[in-house]
C-alpha cells in the first residue's frame, strides 16, 4: 500500500468559555488541523494536530514530497524519514510526525479490519477514566456565562461536571492568580468533594521556593500528584526533595533522552504521556514500557483535542497495564466535535475505547466544513497571550499574576 495524497483542513471549534492558563488563554475556541492521508487502496486515515491557536495546514503541505509513495505500514521508517533526531535542530517535526502516525495507524487498522489498540498489544481495559480538567475561565463573550474566578464558582463548576460526567478526580489548572489565592481555591475544591482525588498544575509558573510553600500547604489532601509546579528538571528535583507529593510532568520529560535523564537522576515521579508531544501513540507506548520496567508511573496527557486526537488517547490508555491514574482531557470544555455523531460521551467519569477498525472514529463532512468556515472567519489567535490583559506576558518564574478581583 502507498500514500497517494495528503489533505490538511484547519478548523475552529468553540469552547464553552475561554480557558485561562499561566501563559495566556485558549481564547474561547480550539484551532486544530485535521489531516486526511489517502492510499492507493482507497483507505483514508485520519490525524490531528494543534498549534497553540494557529493553523498548521502549510506545515503538512510541506510534508507531501516526503510522504507520497510511503507505505503506511512502515511506521519506523516514517520516523526517520521525517523526524530523524539529528536533523531536528533545523526541522523539528515531532508533532507533525505524530499526526501522520495517527493517520497511518488508522489506515493499517482499517486495512486489517481491527482497532488500533490491537496493533499496540491489545487492550487491557474497555474504558479510560478521565479527570475533570478545571480551568479558571473568562465568561463567554456572547452569553456572558461560564466565568470561573472565585472559589465558589470553581466548586460549582466542579460539582456540575461531576454530576454531568461522573468524574471522581479533579485537576485544577493554575498559574493564573497569586499562589495564596489558588491555594484557597484548591482547598475549597477538596472540601466540597470529599472522597475524590485532586491534582494541581501551575504550568511551571512558580519559583522553586513558592512551589515548595504551595506543595507543603496541600500535603494533607488526597493528591494524585503535583504537576509541573516549577520549570526545569533541576527545579523539579529541588521541589521533590522538599514536598511529600509525587511530582508529574508534561513539560520536562517529553522525549527518550529526558526520560533517561530522569531515571538516572530522578526529578519527577509521574510521566504524563502526550501522543502529540512524544511524536505518536507508539512513542508513548515505548516510553510507557521503559517506565514500567523502572516502576515509574504514567498517565495520559491532554494538549487540547478534538475527537481524532481523543481517540489516540483512548487507544493509548487502553493498552497501558499500569495506568492507575485518570487521564486528562480538555474535551468536556468543547461545544461540539468534527466526528460523526458529535462528541464522544462520558459515562461514570470514563469514555469507551472505540471498537471500529483503525482509530474507530469517522469525520462528519458537514461539521468539518462548518468549523473550517469558522476558522476562515475568526483566524488564528496567540495562545501565549491573555485576551483580558493585552500588554501582559509572564516571566518564568512568574510574579505578574492576574487580579482575582476582576
Ligand atoms: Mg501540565
Amino acid at each position: 500500500m502507498r500514500i497517494t495524497d495528503l489533505r490538511a483542513t484547519t478548523v475552529t471549534v468553540p469552547l464553552e468559555a475561554p480557558l485561562r492558563h499561566s501563559n495566556g488563554a485558549h481564547w474561547g475556541r480550539f484551532v486544530r488541523t485535521i489531516v486526511e492521508v489517502d492510499t492507493d487502496e482507497g483507505i483514508t486515515g485520519l490525524g490531528e494536530m494543534g498549534g497553540g491557536g494557529q493553523g498548521a495546514a502549510l506545515a503538512f503541505a510541506g510534508l507531501r514530497p516526503y510522504l507520497l509513495g510511503h507505505d503506511p505500514f512502515a511506521l519506523e521508517e516514517l520516523r526517520f524519514k521525517i523526524a530523524n533526531p539529528t536533523a531536528s535542530l533545523y526541522n523539528n517535526r515531532t508533532q507533525l510526525l505524530a499526526a501522520i502516525e495517527f493517520a497511518c495507524l488508522d489506515i493499517v487498522g482499517k486495512a486489517l479490519g481491527t482497532p488500533v489498540y490491537n496493533l499496540l498489544g491489545g487492550k487491557v481495559r474497555d474504558r479510560v477514566p478521565f479527570a475533570s480538567y478545571l480551568f479558571f475561565r473568562y465568561a463567554d463573550a456572547a452569553s456572558g456565562i461560564g466565568e470561573v474566578r472565585t472559589p465558589d464558582q470553581l466548586v460549582e463548576h466542579a460539582l456540575a461536571l461531576k454530576a454531568a460526567h461522573g468524574f471522581t478526580t479533579h485537576k485544577l489548572k493554575g498559574g493564573v492568580y497569586p499562589p495564596a489565592y489558588e491555594l484557597e481555591c484548591y482547598r475549597a475544591l477538596a472540601a466540597a468533594l470529599p472522597g475524590d482525588r485532586f491534582r494541581h498544575d501551575p504550568n511551571c509558573a512558580l519559583s522553586v521556593e513558592e512551589a515548595i510553600r504551595f506543595g507543603r500547604a496541600i500535603e494533607d489532601l488526597d493528591n494524585d500528584y503535583y504537576e509541573d509546579p516549577t520549570w526545569g528538571l533541576n527545579g523539579m528535583r529541588r521541589v521533590r526533595e522538599a514536598v511529600r507529593i509525587p511530582l508529574a510532568t508534561n513539560t520536562v520529560v517529553v522525549n527518550p533522552e529526558q526520560l533517561a535523564t530522569n531515571l538516572r537522576d530522578p526529578a519527577v515521579d509521574t510521566i504524563l504521556l502526550d501522543t502529540t508531544f512524544w511524536g505518536g501513540i507508539r512513542a508513548c507506548v515505548k516510553a510507557a514500557n521503559v517506565c514500567e520496567t523502572f516502576q515509574q508511573s504514567v498517565a495520559v496527557h491532554s494538549s487540547g483535542e478534538l475527537g481524532i486526537q481523543l481517540a489516540t488517547m483512548l487507544h493509548l490508555g487502553a493498552v497501558l497495564p499500569a495506568l492507575t491514574l485518570a487521564a486528562d482531557a480538555h474535551y468536556h470544555h468543547l461545544t461540539d466535535d468534527v466526528l460523526t455523531g458529535g462528541k464522544l460521551a462520558y459515562a461514570g467519569g470514563s469514555i469507551a475505547v472505540p471498537e471500529g477498525p483503525g482509530l474507530g472514529v469517522t469525520l462528519d463532512r458537514d461539521r468539518l466544513e462548518r468549523y473550517a468556515e469558522l476558522y476562515r472567519e475568526l483566524g488564528d489567535y496567540p495562545y501565549d497571550r491573555d485576551p483580558g490583559r493585552p500588554d501582559w506576558y509572564p516571566l518564568v518564574p512568574n510574579e505578574r499574576w492576574a487580579d482575582p478581583g476582576q
